[in-house]
């Protein structure tokens, strides 16, 4: 099952206004205005939000913050570096 539009995008897949998609349902995209970059997940989303909430919060490079990007059939994920060890609850 792929979507109408694009037969290389899940018919499940979460999509953003901007045309993004991705799958995986604890992604993060981000939708403010020129990022638009898709993350891991909160935590990885969070890293790249810099600054204090309501005075200068603002989007920064993924890589200048230490997250990695990722190639999917989607386009680009960014992540936190794995660590040594499983990865899939780290926080
Ligand atoms: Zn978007
Ligand atoms: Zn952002």
């Amino acid at each position: 099952m792929t979507h109408p539009e694009d037969p290389t995008r899940p018919a499940a897949a979460a999509a953003c206004s901007c045309g993004a998609w991705w799958t995986g349902i604890s992604r993060s995209h981000c939708a403010a205005d020129g990022c638009h970059r898709t993350f891991s997940g909160e935590t990885a989303a969070d890293r790249h939000r810099q600054g204090r909430f309501g005075i200068d919060r603002r989007c920064v490079d993924p890589a200048s913050v230490g997250l990695v990007p990722v190639d999917k059939p989607y386009g680009v994920l960014w992540q936190n570096p794995a660590p040594d060890g499983p990865v899939w609850f780290a926080s």
